[in-house]
């Protein structure tokens, strides 16, 4: 069977987590501090913040910037789950908008879902292809737009407008005119699940962006001891001779990167764009060009003048078939061997997004692209055979429905 997405693991990474393993000190501390800096120099925006995973951080930012009860947070209905589960932790409504063909969120139909109410816009850069960046930052300081803005708390005072939040859990190294995401935005969030371009089995990263009345610096400080209970000191400073005794300043969560997890992350982001992207640009290429020899296959974009893709899963859509034909299809695909999975289920199919009052049939895009979506596995040990397995799986299974 040809797997979806493991890992990579090789001896660098072990031996870098043996080191972290055999140093004394195992959760957050001065690997997650190196591997913060190196993010920040990475995509060159002014703080990061690692985190237990990318829907803490995200969790984390939405409370940072007051968001709550009798709130708006605008989002695509074509996410994970993720991206709404965060706002209703907040108390906040989820408003889901439809999606363009290139599966990411429509800055037309952001427009129209604009009220005095809404306080965040979260886009997603599905499969790694950025989202509309420069409109989307275009929009929400029009003065229209900003006039409608209610601004409750300091931080909505001080930024004057709806916030951009970028859910990066798939973008990590993708471009947007020629700058990396984590600095499109004003916070974007990476994710570092098992299942993303480079893990640390979980965690995530917080990357401030914020305008120069923000004070970046201050806010990554706050945010490490929001992410840590409130406390004012961690346990690795107070570890430090006579360090003891600390305070709490607020009731803060328990979402720090353990120094285990910020170890294999150090290996992989030296290596990520020569070796990594490299790898899985090799893929994408190979499956569009395998794939443009059927005129039934609806290649996705990946690259344009403007974008670049981070090359996370490759979005194959098959012409003129439903969504009973695709999951036929999905079930011939496996019984040859091969993986592949569907990415994603829109939010408003969900029971739960569902029991909100949501209804799929005014997400028709989300819907067409669901209906006839398979992704196809890329990761960092597929062979060029098995790319040819998995190319010869989806063809020999599409003739037979
Ligand atoms: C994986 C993912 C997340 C959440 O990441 P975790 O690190 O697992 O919390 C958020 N949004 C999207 C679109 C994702 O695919």
């Amino acid at each position: 069977m040809i797997p979806f997405s493991p890992p990579r693991m090789d001896q660098k990474i072990i031996d870098e987590v043996v080191d972290t393993l055999k140093s004394g000190w195992i959760t957050t501390g001065p690997k997650v501090k190196k591997f913060e800096e190196r993010l920040t120099k990475y995509a060159g925006h002014k703080a990061t913040l690692c985190t237990s995973s990318g829907s803490a951080g995200l969790e984390l930012l939405l409370r940072w910037f007051g968001v709550e009860e009798g709130d708006e947070v605008i989002l695509p209905a074509y996410t994970y789950t993720a991206t709404a589960n965060v706002i209703v932790h907040c108390g906040a409504k989820p408003v889901f908008v439809d999606v363009k063909r290139d599966f990411n969120i429509s800055v037309k139909a952001i427009e129209k879902a604009i009220t005095d109410r809404t306080k965040v816009i979260m886009p997603v850069d599905i499969a790694g292809f950025p989202c509309d960046y420069d409109e989307i930052n275009a929009l929400v300081k029009r003065k229209d737009i900003t006039g409608k803005f209610n601004p409750k708390t300091k931080e909505q005072e001080m930024l004057g407008r709806i916030l951009v939040l970028s859910d990066a859990a798939h973008s990590l190294g993708a471009l947007y005119k020629g700058e990396k995401t984590g600095k499109l935005t004003d916070i974007t969030v990476y994710s570092f699940h098992a299942v993303k371009n480079l893990t640390t089995a979980e965690g995530g990263a917080v990357c401030l962006n914020l305008p120069e009345n923000f004070d970046n610096e201050a806010i990554y400080k706050y945010l490490r001891i929001k992410s840590l209970h409130g406390q004012t000191k961690d346990a690795f400073t107070k570890t430090k001779a006579g360090a003891w005794k600390y305070d709490v300043i607020e009731p803060g969560y328990k979402f720090n990167m353990t120094d285990i997890a910020a170890a294999m992350g150090l290996v992989e982001i030296e290596r990520y764009d020569d070796d990594m992207l490299v790898k899985r640009k090799h893929i994408f290429d190979r499956y569009a060009k395998a794939f443009s020899n059927f005129d039934w296959a609806e290649l996705p974009e990946y690259e344009t003048e403007l974008k670049k893709s981070s090359y996370h899963v490759f979005l194959l859509r098959i012409k003129n078939i439903s969504e009973n034909q695709r999951d036929e299809i999905i079930q011939k695909i496996t019984e040859r061997g091969v993986s592949v999975n569907v990415h994603f289920i829109p939010l408003p199919m969900m029971t739960y997004y569902r029991s909100l009052g949501n209804d799929i049939a005014k997400f028709p895009v989300s819907y067409d692209n669901f209906s006839r979506v398979i992704s196809l596995p890329v990761y960092y040990d597929l062979t060029d055979e098995q790319v040819e397995t998995v190319v010869n799986a989806v063809v020999g299974s599409y003739d037979v429905v």
